[in-house]
This record gives C-alpha cells, sequence and structure tokens, in this order.
C-alpha cells in the first residue's frame, strides 16, 4: 500500500488523481487531503477514502461539516499554513502537489526535507525555486517525479539512459486557442474566448497560461530544473494534436516519444506507480484514426511570454520567481475583466525590467521578490499604467 498525500484535491489534477487512486484501491491509501474553498467534496471524498488529516484553504473556520470530519477523527487543518502543517505530520509515501500557483512552494519543500517523493503538478515550485527544490531532493535523497503531461513523457523517455546523452529535450505544445489569430487582434481576446482551450481541460489559471502561452514558458523552466540539462538543449515545438507529448533526441540521433490520447490520467498513475505501471482504463490510440500530426515552430511575436519566461531563466536568481507572481496577478486581473489579454506579456515585461535580481536566493529572499513583484503589479494595474 502506497499511503499519499493529495493537496488541490477537488481541482482537475486532484479529482483526476482522486479517480486514478480509485480504481487502484489495493494499491494506494489516502492520508491527506486539501482543498481551498469546496468543502462539500473535500468532505465527501474524506468520509470515503478515511485519510488521516484534511486542509481547508480558504478562510472557514467554524463550518459545521468540517466539525463532522474531527468528530469521526480526521484532523481539519486551515489556512495556507495548514498545508505545510499537515505535510509536517502526516504518513505518506509520496505528496501529489495539485495546489495552483506560489502556495505549492512550502508544502514541495516540507515533503523533500522529510524524504519523501513528490508527485509534481505544481510547476509554480520549479520556476519559483528550482535551486532550492532540486537541491532539497538532492541533499535528503527523495525523488520529484513530474505530472505535467510533457516532463512526464520526457521522464519516461529518459528511463535507462543517461543525461549526458542526451542531445535536446523537445516540449510540445497545442499552441491554445489563439494559435491562428492574426496579431492585431490580440488586444480584444475576451476570457470566454481565452478559457476555451482545444486540447485539455483545466482549472482557469493553467488555461489562461496556456492561451499566453507562458504555460510553455513555465515548462521550459520546469523542464531546465527537473532534468539539469543546459537551457540551449531544450526545444519547443507546436504540436495542434496533442498525440506526442514530448520527446528526447539523444547523441546518436535516435529520438524517443511518448505518444497517446491528452489524458492527465497517465502522467497522474505513472507518477504514482513509478518506477512500474499498473493497467488504466485508457481510450487505445488508433493509429489508422489519427489524420495527420503536424509541428511548427512557435511565433514570439504573438506569444512574448515564451521570450519572457526564457530571459527570466537566463537571468536566472529571483526573476523566475518575479515572472511567476506577475503572471499570477496578470491572469488574476485578466479573469476580472480589469486588463486585457495583451497586458499580461507588458506587465511581466514591466516588473521584470523594474526587478532588481537576486542571485542564488534562499527561501525568505524568494517569498521577498514574488511579494514584491505582486505589489508592483497591483500598483501599476490601480494606477491605470497599463
Ligand atoms: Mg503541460
Amino acid at each position: 500500500m502506497k499511503k499519499v498525500a493529495l493537496l488541490g484535491a477537488s481541482g482537475s489534477i486532484g479529482k483526476n488523481a482522486i479517480t486514478v487512486m480509485k480504481n487502484h484501491p489495493d494499491e494506494f491509501q489516502v492520508t491527506c487531503l486539501s482543498a481551498h474553498t469546496k468543502i462539500d467534496y473535500l468532505v465527501r471524498q474524506a468520509l470515503e477514502l478515511r485519510p488521516q488529516a484534511v486542509v481547508i484553504t480558504s478562510e472557514t473556520r467554524n463550518d459545521e461539516r468540517l466539525k463532522q470530519l474531527q468528530r469521526e477523527g480526521i484532523q481539519v487543518f486551515y489556512g495556507d499554513n495548514g498545508l505545510t502543517a499537515a505535510i509536517a505530520v502526516c504518513d505518506f509515501d509520496i505528496l501529489v502537489n495539485a495546489l495552483v500557483g506560489a502556495v505549492g512552494l512550502l508544502p514541495t519543500l516540507s515533503a523533500l526535507e522529510r524524504g519523501k517523493s513528490v508527485a509534481l503538478a505544481n510547476k509554480e515550485t520549479l520556476v519559483m525555486a528550482g535551486e532550492l527544490v532540486t537541491t532539497a531532493a538532492r541533499q535528503h535523497q527523495a525523488k520529484l517525479i513530474p505530472i505535467d503531461s510533457e516532463h512526464s513523457a520526457i521522464f519516461q523517455c529518459l528511463v535507462g539512459e543517461k543525461i549526458e546523452n542526451v542531445s535536446r529535450i523537445i516540449l510540445t505544445g497545442s499552441g491554445g486557442p489563439f494559435l491562428h489569430r492574426q496579431a492585431n487582434q490580440f488586444s480584444a481576446i475576451t476570457v470566454a474566448e481565452a478559457l476555451n482551450h482545444p486540447k485539455w481541460k483545466m482549472g482557469p489559471k493553467i488555461t489562461i497560461d496556456s492561451a499566453t502561452l507562458m504555460n510553455k514558458g513555465l515548462e521550459i523552466i520546469e523542464a531546465y530544473w527537473l532534468f539539469g540539462v543546459p537551457l540551449a538543449k531544450i526545444d519547443l515545438v507546436i504540436h495542434p494534436q496533442s498525440i506526442i507529448h514530448s520527446l528526447v533526441e539523444f547523441v546518436d540521433g535516435s529520438i524517443k516519444a511518448q505518444l497517446g490520447w491528452p489524458d492527465m490520467k497517465v502522467p497522474i498513475q505513472y507518477a504514482l506507480t513509478y518506477p512500474g505501471r499498473r493497467s488504466a482504463p485508457i481510450r487505445e490510440l488508433d493509429f489508422a484514426m489519427l489524420k495527420e500530426l503536424t509541428f511548427f515552430y512557435p511565433d514570439h511575436n504573438r506569444f512574448p511570454n515564451l521570450r519572457l519566461a526564457v530571459a527570466a531563466i537566463q537571468q536566472g536568481g529571483s526573476a523566475p520567481a518575479v515572472l511567476n507572481a506577475t503572471n499570477e496577478v496578470a491572469v488574476r486581473y485578466f479573469l476580472a475583466n480589469k486588463i486585457p489579454f495583451t497586458a499580461i506579456p507588458a506587465l511581466i515585461e514591466k516588473t521584470l525590467a523594474q526587478h532588481r535580481t537576486i542571485a542564488h536566493p534562499d527561501l525568505p529572499a524568494i517569498l521577498a521578490a514574488d511579494q514584491w513583484a505582486r505589489e508592483f503589479v497591483d500598483e501599476v494595474v490601480l494606477a491605470g499604467k497599463i
């Protein structure tokens, strides 16, 4: 029985993770669950899965439904601090971190410091603090296993390989809903259009990131830290059918790829069963049904976030944390109809230009850079300077 702590249980990845675990009731035991506001869902899952503890990160201390869990012997933690508190006391073998945004960093570090494996869907963890997180994993001999579909594909292609034999990591991306939109139409993009992703059903933050291609920018940074290859060896190719989830090219010219219908349950299950595999009720890939697989290079002019993400990781230090925080706040403003779509990269560019990068930041320096960026973006937007 593998004991699993699942943070972000009510989001798209979290729900898929619960389905995967319920498909294999003899393999997995859930010992911790968290949700932000979806108390009914959390309580229902907790009563069924019987974890040691649950965390609710929104402020709902006197909720009768949570008191019911306590009467059933389930510990209840509250707030963002509750995430790290639960990870510090719960009994688990692997943490599935399916939180959204910067809030995912501290629980990842806590789990790694306990020497526990982390199955990471929260790419912001690595974008903000890649050096700290990978160092903690190494020091405590804890495994970091990607759930992000592209990184899971690369991770699977690398099984049995030496990293020095890799000549290129090729991330694929669907290109999002605005792949063929004219550059002069970008400022008129609406929230509803941006939320309508052609291939993947995901939460609002990552769906907007997919529309601006920041998701790919963050994934380049994620790949850089996860696989420890130089930036020059990481390529990005747009592949609208999302059948090839990513590829690895080796020094002898061989290329390995991982393929399948887009379904997040595949990388989630692989992360949970790694290094093994288990059967899964997955739609079979019928090659005769695939009319075409197409590929082309991304357009950095229409999608400046790609260039900004690469610039941030080249700058290094605290710059990616600033990129991430700025993007989070800018996406929130866009979703609230407060800024146009094109203001997202404009805000990121402006904020990065103002930031004084700290090399090899420790945790307080990262959190301070994150906080500074959030306040800076608020100021710019509230002053109408964008
Ligand atoms: Mg991805």
